[in-house]
């Protein structure tokens, strides 16, 4: 072979200009192997997604006359490293040329930058061909500065997409319809079914357990639910525009123990594997808007074209030009490791316990659960901001550092003093309260700020505010919490604090 394409376990993008005619020169090259599962603790549907993802692309590869070289996790030829296996080909094949697609994720990125500084052979750097926007669009659009909005962000790429444009101005002359979106489920509003698959993935889970590989959470061998290729994808796609879009935005942050998909698309897994390109899911869900403004209204598809043009591709620039300090960043100085319970999901909490246990169960939970439920408790009682990343990293099916960190690290636990949140995501009871039914059989009582089975977010919250006021004075943001703060009486303060640190102490901690 004259040349060699490494095809990384998340550019499953079939439609890649490489893959547009086959060339008989060219050896695509795919691995499993330890590097991937042995760098965090990932939960086993993450482990079976990846890997079972990987052998379908590499068969449909191989059924259009690609040649495809695929190293499974106990192939003897296996090295376990990228670096190492790259290596055994070129020198096996005697190619004098490397394709290798951009990665996503910086140690990868780093990794291959070094080795092909070095390499014998040529390296031709590819584009993925997936995002909308550039890795380096943040100072290329508004400068090198120490903090970005992602609505100026969103709204340039609207204005370069023409996504919802009417010329250059917003189709219902508003950018946001957020204040639309923040509903709660009533108890006579019907819950959705979530598409779920059923994959046999049986052997793929033996032979992770026959290599000793350490995951998490829980796995229905053979019930598989995650799409393994594009045409499921596009059957989530469709699931989603057809029965979920006309609900999204107006419960895009509610929480409901009887449902742990709700109106979610589910395509994170799909898009981050890019199994589907964002381009082709804005566009599926514009569509079906069009067809039916009657039905899906202006506040759903703008709320979801958000998440997909803005927070997606936001979230990526701001990773690229951040790494690699980014990681690690620790604002406020924690250095708890996590609570137990969130490797087993027991506790009396009720919205962590719900939480936590679909995450074990589905190695996913949806924004608000991760962000308001999780995050939130993680920072409020002190938890080191790695420990948090790496949970995060781990349990989720559609964890990947470029977009796991900085909605983790930064987002939720405001470790970077605030390059992309302009205050800390933290709360009392009384949200979780508002936007879910998790207190309704909880065993802490949401109304109670202190005493007998108060929330303990509401102990927790307080003693946040009371610990860090000097960190949090300087935000504007924060002002009207911290005087509130302030005015309260001594002796109600004395008692949140000591109930908050008693609280902390008996803490079960990993
Ligand atoms: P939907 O709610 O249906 O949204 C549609 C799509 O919008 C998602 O598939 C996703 O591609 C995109 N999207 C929405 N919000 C974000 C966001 N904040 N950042 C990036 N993309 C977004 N998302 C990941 O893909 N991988 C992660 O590892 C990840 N870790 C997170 C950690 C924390 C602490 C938080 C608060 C959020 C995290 N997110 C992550 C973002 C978001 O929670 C998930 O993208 C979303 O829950 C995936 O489910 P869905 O496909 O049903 O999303
Ligand atoms: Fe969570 Fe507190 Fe509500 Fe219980 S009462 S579900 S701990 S917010």
């Amino acid at each position: 072979f004259a040349e060699v394409a490494l095809v990384l376990g998340d550019q499953l993008n079939s439609k890649h200009s490489w893959f547009a005619e086959v060339r008989q020169h060219r050896l695509f090259v795919m691995f499993e192997m330890r590097q991937e599962t042995d760098y965090c603790r990932h939960h086993i549907q993450k482990v079976v997604g990846f890997f079972a993802a990987m052998r379908a692309f590499a068969s449909a590869l191989a059924d259009k006359g690609h040649k495809v070289l695929y190293l499974a996790l106990d192939n003897k030829q296996n090295q376990q490293k990228l670096l190492d296996n790259l290596d055994a080909v070129i020198k096996h094949t005697q190619c004098n040329q490397v394709l290798l697609q951009q990665p996503d994720e910086y140690r990868l990125d780093h990794m291959l930058s070094q080795w092909s500084a070095t390499s014998k052979a040529t390296i031709d750097w590819y584009d993925s061909e997936h995002f909308l926007t550039e890795r380096d669009s943040l100072t290329r659009w508004f400068g090198d500065k120490d903090s970005y909005l992602m609505e100026y962000f969103y709204r340039r790429v609207r204005k370069q997409t023409g996504y919802l444009m009417n010329g250059d101005q917003p189709v219902g002359e508003q950018w946001n319809f957020d204040k639309q979106n923040r509903k709660s489920l009533g108890t006579k509003d019907p819950l959705p079914e979530p598409l779920l698959f059923a994959h046999d993935v049986t052997p793929l889970v033996k032979l992770i357990e026959q290599q000793g590989i350490g995951t998490m959470g829980n796995i229905e061998p053979q019930r598989f639910i995650w799409p393994l290729h594009r045409g499921e994808a596009l059957e989530l796609l469709d699931y989603f525009v057809s029965h979920l879009l006309c609900h999204f935005g107006d419960y895009q942050d509610a929480m409901h123990t009887d449902s742990w998909t709700l109106f979610h698309a589910r395509l994170s897994f799909a898009l981050n594997t890019k199994l589907i390109a964002p381009k082709e899911v804005v566009e599926a869900a514009i569509d079906a808007w069009q067809n039916d403004p009657e039905r899906i209204s202006l506040n759903q598809i703008e709320g979801f074209v958000r998440q997909i043009i803005g927070w997606r591709e936001f979230i990526r620039a701001i990773y690229w030009h951040f790494m690699p300090a980014y990681s690690s960043t620790n604002f406020f100085d924690l250095h708890q490791p996590l609570p137990s319970f969130y490797w087993n999901g027991e506790t009396k909490m009720n919205c962590l316990q719900h939480s936590i246990q679909q995450s074990l169960d589905h190695a996913y939970a949806h924004h608000i659960q991760r962000l308001m439920v999780t995050g939130n408790f993680a920072l409020l009682t002190g938890t080191h901001p790695d420990a948090v990343d790496s949970w995060y990293l781990g349990i989720y099916i559609d964890a990947i550092e470029w977009v796991e960190l900085p909605n983790t690290r930064s987002m939720s636990q405001f470790a970077d003093a605030g390059k992309l949140a302009s205050k800390p995501y933290v709360s009392s009871g009384s949200y979780i309260n508002k936007m879910s039914n998790y207190c309704h059989n909880c065993h802490y009582d949401v109304k109670r700020k202190f005493g007998a089975n108060a929330c303990p977010f509401n102990l927790l919250y307080w003693n946040f505010i009371d610990q860090h006021f000097e960190k949090l004075k300087s935000n504007q943001r924060m002002s009207l919490i911290l005087s509130q703060w302030q005015q309260r009486k001594p002796d109600d303060k004395a008692a949140i604090i000591d109930q908050a640190q008693a609280f902390l102490e008996s803490l079960p901690r990993s």
